[in-house]
């Protein structure tokens, strides 16, 4: 048997992210011993990525903006099968939350009266994005860090948790490997919060970082708890699409927001032509009303580029598909066309914009104050996640908490931009305390040792297989969820893509890599790939179950929503015998208090 190094806390947060770094500052803030482990180094997790900002009801820009305005909104971009408690807990706290930040040293932009700035973002009613140029997600991990490094935290900086333990119903600790050795580590805690973000990773078109592969919810899932909503994978509609190498990364909505049109290769702005019934009474019906709303005209309504994600993804495949996309297979994102409209507009972009600007000179040879961007659509963001309670962010699973991307519930069917980020603040946070509660309710649990030998020797695997290379299969996998997962959807190709995962689960136990622990990025991979799989079942096993279009969820053999299908959450969880547990879990009726806002905002 291996020796592993121990390690003992009272809150163990796996995940160094906005929601980890939250969850943690909150737990070290109640008086509790807090360590988090990041599989990256620390301020390298995948929210310093964000771009556009951090959704709030500050209303800073526009006075008729409030957290009932916000919490209509988000529900109504998840297609109401939020947890409604989730938004209204979000629209009410997301505000205190930016505060809180900016009292730790967050420097946002500015209005001219010195207020934090707020900008356009689609589905958002009212310029509710508090934001620092693209560069938000930077800001925020900066802040949390120091703060949290302030306070005391102990990090864990390349260590990847492997396998949750348990003793009897409740989790007790984690099991783990360092990058850099390859040295298996034991964490004891008597509450463990997942903060692992999100499952990009599972597709070949991605704007997701490597860390991206599911590793939360394939741990929640192996330990009993539920996962929820796994059909809902967000396509953003504007991720980079030449050259080739950097397929995939993202264009942020702040580029429609600040004045961005999308046009086909006739030049026309075919968002015009399909506008949902739902968001008719709040679109611009002409160009020149939804330039007034980018530009702060509080009487336009806001242009078609700024509808949901999953509606603009759609457009914009459908104007590939009938032929009228660009070169490069996706349509034309237009920035510099506002030239017409500001007389120091090149300037203007270029200050909005700066990570904008550097990413297509530098990586496409375009700049994007002279010439538009070629853009096309890519998997961004899942909606799915582990089952939590509302108030505490628990699982079904005693002393198991989530909190951020890794969590289901607040978006429902589609995330409207910029509530990532505030969902990361808001529910880190209460995860962070409701994990200190627990802790200071419980005493550390018994982990047994023949589970730490189990997890040794599949950890270990990998180096005795014989079979193929991990990336083989990842690469393989990535292609099948992309081709037969996607954006749109038949039974015909999930069924396909159902038994194609169970081939490579068989084959994902006999990849073989070579050389020793230290820094193998084939052994990583090897592990990694495991969650792929588990996730990318659960995707399509959910995306089945769901006959219907929804929100991300588009089934061209059921291709419209259905009555039928509104009223409950799909969840799976793992059954005694190992097999896949399919349920509907109804979603409780809502308040009188909520339902009458929903009435009012429509
Ligand atoms: C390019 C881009 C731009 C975006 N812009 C915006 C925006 O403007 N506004 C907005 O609201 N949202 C935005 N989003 C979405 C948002 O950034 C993410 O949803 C959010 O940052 C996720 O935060 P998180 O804390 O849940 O996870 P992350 O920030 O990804 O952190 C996950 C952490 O978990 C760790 N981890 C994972 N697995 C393991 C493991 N097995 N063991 C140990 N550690 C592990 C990782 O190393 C990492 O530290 C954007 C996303 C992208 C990709």
């Amino acid at each position: 048997m291996a020796e592993y190094i121990n390690h003992e806390h009272d809150v163990l947060v796996i995940g160094a992210g906005g929601a980890g770094l939250r969850a943690a500052v909150e737990a070290s803030a109640a008086g509790v011993k807090v360590a988090v482990i990041t599989k990256s180094l620390l301020g390298k997790a995948h929210t310093v990525m964000a771009e556009g900002g951090i959704a709030a009801a500050l209303s800073n820009v526009d006075d008729r903006d409030s957290w009932r305005v916000h919490f209509a909104d988000t529900m109504r971009g998840g297609q109401y099968l939020n947890s409604w408690r989730m938004a209204e807990l979000h629209a009410k706290e997301a505000p205190q939350c930016v505060h809180e930040l900016e009292s730790w040293g967050a420097l946002f932009d500015r209005t001219p009266d010195g207020r934090i700035l707020q900008r356009n973002f689609g589905g958002h009613r009212y310029p509710r994005l508090a934001h620092v140029g693209d560069r938000t997600g930077l800001e925020m991990i900066r802040t949390l860090q120091d703060h949290g490094i302030h306070l005391g935290l102990d990090v864990f900086m390349e260590y990847t948790v492997v396998t949750l333990l348990k003793d009897g119903d409740r989790v007790v600790g984690a099991f783990g490997y360092d990058r850099e050795r390859g040295r298996f580590h034991l964490f004891r805690a008597k509450a463990v919060v997942l903060a692992t973000g999100g499952i990009g990773r599972a597709y070949k078109i991605t704007s997701n970082s490597w860390e991206y592969t599911g590793d939360g919810l394939a741990l929640a899932y192996e330990a009993g708890a539920g996962l929820q909503d796994m059909e809902f994978v967000q396509f953003h509609p504007t991720g980079m699409i030449w050259p080739p190498s950097v397929c995939g990364l993202l264009v942020t909505e702040g580029v429609r927001g600040d004045g961005g049109v999308l046009r086909n290769k006739e030049g026309r702005r075919f968002m015009f032509d399909s506008i949902p019934p739902l968001y008719a009474g709040q679109t611009a019906d002409n160009e020149e009303e939804g330039w007034r709303y980018t530009q702060g005209d509080k009487n336009a309504r806001r242009p078609p580029e700024l509808l949901t994600r999953d509606h603009v993804a759609r457009c914009i495949r459908t104007e590939v598909r009938e032929g009228r996309g660009s070169p490069h297979g996706g349509v034309f994102l237009d920035i510099a066309w506002i030239k017409d409209r500001i007389p120091n507009a090149p300037e203007h972009i270029k200050k909005k914009l700066p990570s904008m600007y550097h990413q297509f000179m530098q990586l496409a040879g375009i700049d994007i104050t002279k010439e538009p961007m070629e853009v096309g659509p890519t998997t961004h963001y899942m909606m799915g996640g582990v089952r939590v309670d509302a108030e505490s962010q628990m699982s079904d699973v005693p002393g198991l908490f989530a909190a951020g991307e890794c969590a289901a519930g607040l978006h429902g069917a589609n995330r409207l931009g910029g509530n990532s980020l505030s969902d990361l603040l808001v529910f880190g946070k209460r995860a962070g305390d409701y994990a200190a509660r627990f802790a200071k309710e419980h005493s550390q649990g018994k982990v047994n040792p023949d589970d730490l030998a189990v997890a040794e020797m599949r950890t270990l695997k990998p180096f005795e297989n014989r079979g193929p290379a991990p990336y083989i299969i990842q690469y393989a996998l990535q292609e099948t969820m992309q081709d037969l997962v996607g954006i749109v959807r038949t039974e015909e190709e999930m069924l396909q893509a159902l038994s194609t995962i169970q081939e490579y689960k068989k084959q994902a136990e006999s990849v073989g890599v070579p050389g020793h622990r230290e820094y193998n990025s084939g052994w990583h991979t090897a592990l990694d790939l495991q969650n792929l799989i588990v996730v990318s079942e659960m995707v399509t096993r959910a995306a089945l179950e769901r006959k219907e279009s929804r929100g991300a969820q588009f089934r061209d053999d059921y291709p419209t929503k259905d009555d039928a299908y509104a009223g409950f959450n799909i969840v799976l969880s793992k059954g005694a015998s190992g097999e896949v547990q399919l349920r509907r879990e109804p979603i409780p009726p809502m308040t009188a208090e909520l339902k009458q806002i929903i009435q009012e905002m429509k």
